[in-house]
């Protein structure tokens, strides 16, 4: 049976008793494949994520049919399911393709020419994107950033990544499906660097590490802590240590581990929870997917670790979709483990200390990577982010005591046990210690990952990735900030510290004499680079605009609708309709969105507004006017879209 044909799933609701007699059988099997996989997950209604990614392995979409059979088994209403569908990008109610072709449109997608490469798809599918071909066999969508940034444009393709893509391989790529070669034949590099040429990865993605330091040297035997060091330590020994270390998380957010981990040893539970949070969205970060493809057994060692000095009983890995190609790799991983004893049950050969972990792939949400969705995603419901308090910590997955960590973190926390907080402290600068991944990409020579001290400053970032003549920087993707050489002393700098003050920044006198660090230049480690010929409001503010707007999850107004303003304010000054006004308004308006509940829309203004701070000089030469009115406003032109959608005439006389 083609599962996958169009017509089938077409049909199902048609009333035609002939058609319904038809199509009965199907319809019935359908209905037991819904059933057989639920009962995989013991009909839990907080396995909805695996139920619904395990029936769109099998059919690409999930059909009215079965949400309602769902609803049944579960105990749910269809109207849940339904919604948890809507929220996932990799989720889909229409039946989807055969090969369904998700192009990433991040700006270093952009960048590298992605235009051409999605009109080589179009032409060679004969279709347009966001279509699915009336054939059945193509289906062309946008998304967002995929964690391949060093090597874009990029796209997933039925799971499988297919990086550096040009105009040339797309033609090939098509040629090549429709004359009926698999999928993996048509993988044009054979596999990427080390882990990526493993038989359960066998991808062609590259890690591309620039510079190892302490936590990406490969001076460790894994397992080591745990083997030989843990059953000598008690848990409250291991949490002095790692606040010793002064380890702060490397997520973004920079929240003390040590104290996370003692407020989750001291709150009571009958379960307890360690997550590690592997949905990185932010775009242009990609370093934790070279973590997990080179590094798992220290990501999951850590977690162990962690485990331990908290009291935890389990342990679930969230893994973004984008990363899926993965799965199997880190699923072996964790057999591994299990067969030698550090994993599982009497982990290490403590008596009382049992711990598994469990891998939950998403569905495609960046607001996911905030670990309140991240855990509402968990507990299979659509990943909008809670109100705090409780903190997850007090009351997290399933209601039971969960600590958060980053895959960094973790697997810092591994070298941290081993050699010594004393040691770990000998790296950084004195707010910020030890090192951070960086993942840079953009205008540069050698995009890739690189380990630095905390300390390093923007210019030798500069230096050792090869990048020339750089305009800007975007340090901590779209919800960070974009800096620029430009003399700081030209700018208003009461203004700025009114409207835009994020976690106690720092003003240096030279943007690029600045330094990563939590008290100037905070960041999660994406690192983008614009040279001289990027128009740096048109594509690259605009791109992450049109991102922030894409990703909101829509519960707070501020965020479902002021991003949308803003960017249409930004095109009015594009259009050369600016006044000053216009640029008082964003930064207005960037205030309003601080007041939103989570991460996502605290930061959706950050593109126009550290544009706006560091790059005036481009919004101002926009500007007819320095008058607060558009004196050259021409109505009449201004309504013509909306009449000719009307289909009224667009003269002011027909009012
Ligand atoms: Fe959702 Fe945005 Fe509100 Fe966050 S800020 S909860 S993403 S609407």
């Amino acid at each position: 049976m083609n599962l996958q044909k169009n017509s089938y799933f077409c049909c199902e609701n048609n009333n035609n008793a002939n058609v319904d007699e038809f199509f009965k059988p199907y319809l019935r099997f359908m209905k037991d494949l819904t059933k057989k996989i639920a009962a995989r997950y013991n009909n839990d209604p907080t396995r909805l994520m695996d139920i619904l990614l395990d029936l769109h392995e099998v059919q690409n979409h999930v059909s009215d049919d079965q949400v309602d059979t769902l609803a049944k088994i579960l105990n749910q209403s269809g109207a849940s399911i339904r919604e948890t569908i809507s929220f996932y990008h990799f989720f889909s109610m229409k039946p989807l393709a055969r090969y369904n072709i998700y192009l990433n449109n991040s700006i270093t997608s952009v960048m590298r020419d992605r235009q051409s490469v999605k009109e080589a798809f179009e032409m060679d599918c004969d279709i347009e994107f966001g279509q699915v071909s009336e054939d059945g066999q193509f289906g062309l969508f946008n998304t967002s950033c995929i964690g391949m940034n060093d090597q874009d444009p990029a796209a997933i393709i039925n799971g499988k990544i297919f990086t550096n893509l040009t105009p040339y391989r797309v033609h090939e790529l098509i040629k090549g499906l429709k004359s009926g070669q698999a999928l993996d034949d048509l993988i044009y590099e054979n596999h990427g660097d080390g882990n990526n040429s493993d038989p359960d990865v066998h991808s062609m993605v590259y890690n591309h590490i620039r510079k190892k330091s302490i936590i990406l040297k490969k001076d460790y035997p894994f397992y080591e802590v745990l083997k030989t060091k843990l059953k000598d330590v008690s848990p409250e020994d291991v949490i002095h240590k790692v606040e010793a270390s002064n380890l702060r998380g490397r997520g973004g957010a920079g929240f003390p581990t040590g104290l996370k981990w003692r407020f989750g040893r001291k709150i009571e539970g009958e379960h307890k929870v360690i997550i590690c949070n592997a949905d990185e969205g932010e775009p242009g970060t990609f370093k934790d997917r070279v973590m997990l493809t080179e590094y798992p057994e220290m990501v999951f060692e850590g977690m162990v670790i962690s485990a331990y000095a908290t009291g935890a009983d389990i342990g679930l890995l969230y893994l973004r979709h984008e990363y899926k190609y993965l799965l199997k790799f880190l699923n072996r991983k964790l057999d591994e483990m299990r067969a030698i004893g550090v994993l599982g049950k009497k982990v290490a050969g403590i008596s009382d200390f049992n711990f598994d972990i469990r891998i939950q792939l998403g569905a495609g949400a960046y607001v996911c990577g905030e670990e309140s969705a991240l855990i509402e995603s968990l507990e299979g419901k659509r990943g909008e982010p809670r109100d705090k308090p409780p903190f997850p910590v007090e009351k997290g997955y399933l209601g039971y005591p969960t600590i958060v960590n980053n895959v960094e973190t973790l697997a810092t926390v591994v070298k941290i046990l081993y050699h010594g907080a004393d040691w770990y402290t000998g790296f950084g600068t004195k707010d910020s210690l030890g090192t951070k991944l960086l993942s840079i990409s953009g205008d540069c020579k050698f995009p890739g990952i690189y380990e630095v001290e905390w300390g390093t400053s923007i210019k030798e970032v500069i230096e050792m990735c090869g990048a020339e003549e750089v305009q800007a920087i975007q340090v901590g993707g779209p919800s960070g900030m974009l800096i620029g050489v430009k003399d700081f002393n030209n700018l208003n700098s009461n203004e700025l510290m009114k409207w835009y003050k994020p976690s106690g920044m720092m003003i240096a006198e030279k943007f690029f004499d600045r330094r990563l660090s939590y008290s100037d230049l905070p960041t999660g480690g994406s690192i983008i680079i614009f040279n001289k010929h990027r128009d740096l409001l048109k594509d690259v503010v605009m791109n992450f605009m049109d991102f922030f707007i894409e990703e909101s999850c829509g519960s707070c107004s501020t965020c479902r609708n002021m991003p949308f303003v803003m960017k249409n304010k930004l095109q009015k000054i594009l259009d050369g309709h600016g006044v000053r006004k216009d640029i008082d308004d964003l930064l207005s308006w960037g205030k309003t969105l601080k007041a939103s509940r989570c991460g996502l829309g605290q930061t959706a203004g950050n593109p126009i507004l550290s544009s706006i701070f560091n790059f005036r000089h481009l919004y101002e030469q926009y500007i007819q006017s320095l008058t607060d009115f558009d004196t050259g406003f021409d109505l009449e032109k201004s309504i013509q879209a909306s009449a000719k959608f009307t289909h009224r005439k667009a003269s002011l006389h027909s009012f």
